[in-house]
Order: C-alpha cells, then sequence, then structure tokens
C-alpha cells in the first residue's frame, strides 16, 4: 500500500515555493519517503490538544516532545511535525530526518494487526533543532484540516480497492464452487449479500469520483469543514463496507479462507484499521 502520498499536506497556501523545491518535489518525483505527525497519547481524536513544543528561538524552532502511530514514520525522509508555538498557536513544520539520523531524534515501530506496511511509530524529538524557514505558513489546524480531507479520500480509495478485491474473491469461488450439485452462486443466502455490497460499493466509487473532481476543481475546498465532514462520511463507509465484504469473504470461501494462503489477502483488520487513520471520525 503506498502511504507515502497519502501523509503530507498539499495545502499549496501553506507551502513557500522554497519548501515546495525542497520537501514536496522530493517526495513527489524522486521516491522520497513523508510522513505527517500530529497524533500523541493525549491527542488522539481531539488533535486540538497537542502540546508538543515547536519553541522559536532567534532563527531556529526547538522541537520538544512525542508523537504516536505516525504512518512512515521510521522510514520517512521528511516529518510534517505539528506542535504549539511560544504563544501557544498551534503550528507545523517540515522536520528533515537525515534519513533517520537526525540529532535528538528516534523512532520505533509500534506492530500493529492489520496495515502492517505502514511501518506505524511512535517519535521522540528531544530538543531537535529545526531551521525557522522549515515553518509552514498559517495556523497549524488549518493545515491539518486540509491535509486530513485529502488524506481521507486516499484512505477511501484503498478501502474501495480492498473491498473489491475481496467481492471478487467471494463471487469468483461462489461462481466455481459446487456443492448438493450446484454452484453456490445459486443459493441466495451466498449470492444476496455479494450483489448488495457491490451495490454498495459503486455508490462509494462514485462519491469518491464526485468529490475527487471537486477538489480538482476548486482546490480551495480543502479548507472547508463540509468537504472535511462529507470525505469523513465516506472514508467510514469505504473501510466499513471493507470489513463487511472481509465477513462475507470468510463465510463464502468455507474452510479455504482460513487457510493460511487466503487468510492474510482477505486481511479482516486492514479496512478497520484504517478508519482511525485521516483524523477523528467524529
Ligand atoms: C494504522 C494507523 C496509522 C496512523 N497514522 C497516523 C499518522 O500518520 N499520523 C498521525 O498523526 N496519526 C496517525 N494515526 C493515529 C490516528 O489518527 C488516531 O489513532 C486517531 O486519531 C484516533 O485516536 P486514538 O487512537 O487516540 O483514539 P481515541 O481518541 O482514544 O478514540 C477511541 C475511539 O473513540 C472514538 N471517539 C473519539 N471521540 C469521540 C466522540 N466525540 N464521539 C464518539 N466517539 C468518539 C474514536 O473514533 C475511536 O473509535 C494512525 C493510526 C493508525 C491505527
Amino acid at each position: 500500500m503506498d502511504e507515502k502520498l497519502n501523509v503530507i499536506s498539499l495545502n499549496r497556501k501553506a507551502w513557500n515555493d522554497t519548501q515546495k523545491e525542497k520537501f514536496l518535489i522530493p517526495v513527489a518525483k524522486e521516491g522520497k519517503i513523508a510522513a505527517s505527525a500530529m497524533t500523541e497519547f493525549n491527542a488522539g481524536s481531539d488533535i486540538s490538544r497537542m502540546e508538543l513544543a515547536l519553541q522559536e528561538r532567534d532563527d531556529m524552532i526547538i522541537a520538544k516532545g512525542k508523537k504516536l502511530f505516525i504512518t512512515n514514520g521510521m522510514i520517512a525522509d521528511y516529518i510534517i511535525l505539528y506542535g504549539r508555538l511560544n504563544n501557544g498557536q498551534l503550528a507545523a513544520a517540515v522536520v528533515d530526518t537525515k534519513e533517520q539520523q537526525l540529532k535528538n531524534f528516534r523512532s520505533t515501530r509500534v506492530r500493529t494487526y492489520g496495515m502492517t506496511d505502514a511501518f506505524v511509530s511512535r517519535l521522540i524529538f528531544d530538543r531537535v533543532e529545526l531551521p525557522k524557514e522549515n515553518l509552514l505558513q498559517g495556523h497549524g489546524l488549518d493545515i491539518a484540516f486540509h491535509q486530513l480531507t485529502e488524506e481521507r479520500l486516499v484512505i477511501s480509495a484503498e478501502a474501495l480497492g480492498d473491498t473489491m478485491k475481496k467481492l471478487l474473491y467471494s463471487h469468483a469461488y461462489a461462481l466455481q464452487r459446487r456443492q448438493f450439485e450446484q454452484r453456490l452462486h445459486q443459493f441466495q443466502v451466498i449470492r444476496f449479500p455479494i450483489s448488495q455490497k457491490i451495490r454498495e460499493l459503486n455508490l462509494l466509487i462514485s462519491a469518491l469520483i464526485q468529490y475527487v473532481r471537486q477538489l480538482d476543481k476548486h482546490p480551495e475546498l480543502g479548507g472547508s469543514k463540509l468537504m472535511a465532514a462529507n470525505t469523513m462520511g465516506l472514508k467510514i463507509s469505504s473501510t466499513e463496507l471493507g470489513f463487511e465484504s472481509s465477513i462475507h469473504c470468510f463465510r463464502t470461501m468455507g474452510g479455504r479462507g482460513f487457510t493460511r494462503q487466503y487468510a492474510n489477502e482477505i486481511g479482516l483488520f486492514d479496512p478497520f484499521c484504517m478508519i482511525h487513520g485521516g483524523g477523528s471520525n467524529y
């Protein structure tokens, strides 16, 4: 799963030309890896409670605090780090991890069930010095919510792709497997739930395409509360559909669903793990 782009804020107004050149272009074009660090022990769903300090001192920012559950944190070249300035306002700065060798910075893996490719990490910033020019423009919450809107669309696309795969497995198995001298597909109890999930999948794909087109046409909608809420709803529905499709897949495929060959592929936990990405669900 390519998590590289869904964790970097594309709020163009927040980035000046030098920052775009230095950080965004290497991520978009050269395969550099990015992470975005909001969540803390006491700031999960409620990110406004972030406490990490971004102390301004002369031409430096001193970062002090901890972050939790950060996708790609332990492999990132650049991290968008959210925290509080001297006046208490939330802000965001880009950390160049110097290939994870940055002084006074540590990252370790958090082992998760599901989304194991996301390299979810905990990060420690123990008075890490950052150049002040790495500070992004604008209020930290505005930057965060702009990013979350786009991230929710990426998560929805991932979850819908995951759903499609599971429905395909179930459908293909039901068509080909014969029991009681009939194909499983001929039993309503097998066929109906799959058809219902396919209908829901089509509906959510249409919504996804519509939101992406709107955002492409009007990038300023990235800062709209309505769009943030719509994409949040889409993310919840898409990840839950992925989870429900896993259940149908396990049921339809009988014992085979639990063999190593398929169980990992069906990946029950992935979509439910995805539901927690992209910020609060409420
Ligand atoms: C795989 C994975 C990758 C992640 N990647 C990142 C990342 O790259 N960067 C980053 O900053 N964070 C990341 N996170 C953290 C993620 O954003 C948080 O897990 C999420 O915001 C929820 O916070 P929490 O885990 O502390 O749960 P809590 O805040 O403790 O919430 C627990 C449950 O309560 C629900 N809840 C909370 N408030 C309410 C309410 N008002 N009403 C009803 N229910 C509520 C939540 O939806 C959740 O289901 C990641 C998490 C996971 C699992």
